[in-house]
């Protein structure tokens, strides 16, 4: 069971593949004339835009691709930096290297999210751009990130990968730097198997996003190719079949939020007030995605006691998204001397060996929620994991 919008594949999903397939037109770009051609990709592009009230967005195959994509698009030239948390997924820090950047990883704080007072010691005269990641469903400290940026000239691009739905002081995540991506993998808030999106408000931001995403191709929605190439691109294209998937659960997403919310808030107050534990800083609790439940223990020890009791992993052991815990990026900062390895980011490592994360609509091992409650779970079963969790506090 991955993420809630995965869950939830059903009828709606049937009819929009079945009308691209019904169709004969699998190929973004169709003809304005042919009646058949649906234009799920571009309608998917205008609603996701729309929802996130930006003037832009471009459809592509992965989040992978949607941070290449905004990189690009920003001109991110090679050794430009690029400050990331040090807790993320993979892919935030190859998205960088593969455009030629150098990620510079930063300690995040009790939010879980980068640690903005941590951002000014890491810019230098190479630093163009802060890559804040919404991690587990909740906004970075965006105020903050976007002061320090506008002081020192920097890029602001979010990995909203994690928190599409999510918002911050009634803005949606994504929309708050210049640019934002999505991923619509099957971990995320809503999926198509796999695919993504890259949003901005920004004309420029967006020809060049889009002519990189289609081989230097201008925006034209219908398909006739106008030329004026001016930049080289790649083909990061979304196909209609996956356009058809993404539209049918984006018309999902505001109802798959306001359940997980409701559900979420149950089972946190079956758990709260418990001795020891505080739950994860929240920067805006009301636009939090609710896909997770982060709780933080005062002491280590205790932390892996009660993970182990309840046959899951505090953050530290959960496996992908710690950069302690990835060789193929450890070996490149080691290539690069640069600093890597457990105990390079001390403070990341401390609140990660205290925090376990416990699902609520998100289901990931690979994020150490294997273990909680699902977007399917009833009041009985809520109360009935919460219980669990209150008692094997209370025990140890
Ligand atoms: C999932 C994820 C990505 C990459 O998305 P894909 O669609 O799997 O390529 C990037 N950043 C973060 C924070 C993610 O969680």
């Amino acid at each position: 069971m991955p993420g809630p919008g995965y869950e939830l594949v059903g009828q709606e999903e049937l009819k929009q593949v079945t009308d691209v397939v019904k169709s004969g037109h699998l190929f973004r770009y169709g003809k304005q004339d042919d009646p058949n051609f649906q234009a799920k990709v571009f309608t998917f592009e205008r609603e996701l835009a729309k929802r996130c009230n930006v003037n832009h967005s471009v459809a592509v195959t992965s989040g992978s691709a949607a941070l290449i994509v905004a990189l690009m698009a920003i001109g991110l030239n090679p050794g430009d930096e690029v400050i990331v948390p040090a807790y993320t997924f993979v892919a935030t820090y190859s998205a960088i290297i593969f455009c030629g950047g150098i990620p510079v990883l930063t300690e995040i704080d009790a939010s879980l999210n980068i640690d903005p007072n941590e951002i000014e010691k890491h810019i230098g005269p190479k630093t163009r751009v802060i890559m804040p990641v919404h991690m587990l469903g909740n906004a970075c400290d965006m105020d903050s990130i976007m002061h320090i940026a506008k002081k020192h000239n920097l890029i602001v691009i979010e990995d909203a990968c994690q928190a599409n739905g999510g918002s911050y002081r009634g803005r949606a995540l994504g929309t708050i730097g210049a640019l934002g991506a999505f991923s619509l993998n099957i971990f995320k808030t809503i999926t198509a198997g796999d695919g993504g999106a890259v949003i901005t408000d920004d004309d420029d931001l967006y020809i060049r996003a889009f002519s990189f995403h289609d081989q230097g191709h201008l925006p034209n929605r219908t398909g006739v190719e106008v030329g004026a190439r001016s930049i080289l691109g790649l083909n990061f294209r979304m196909n209609e079949v996956t356009g058809a998937l993404g539209l049918a659960q984006l018309r999902k997403l505001d109802s798959i939020i306001e359940t997980l919310r409701i559900k979420k808030a149950k089972f946190k107050s079956q758990i709260s007030g418990l001795p020891g534990i505080s739950f994860r800083t929240l920067n805006d609790p009301e636009g939090d995605c609710a896909t997770l439940c982060t709780i933080i223990f005062d002491d280590p020890q205790k932390a892996e006691l009660i993970a182990s009791k309840l046959k899951t992993n505090t953050l530290d052991k959960s496996g992908w998204h710690v950069y302690a815990n990835m060789e193929h990026m450890n070996k490149w900062l080691q290539e690069h001397n640069l600093p890597y390895g457990k105990g390079a980011y001390p403070k990341t490592d401390d609140i990660l060996s205290r925090a376990l994360n416990l699902s609520v609509g998100v289901v990931d091992g690979g994020l150490g929620a294997s273990f909680g409650i699902n977007i399917h779970s009833t009041d009985e079963e809520i109360e009935k994991t919460g219980e669990l969790v209150r008692k094997t506090c209370h025990a140890v």
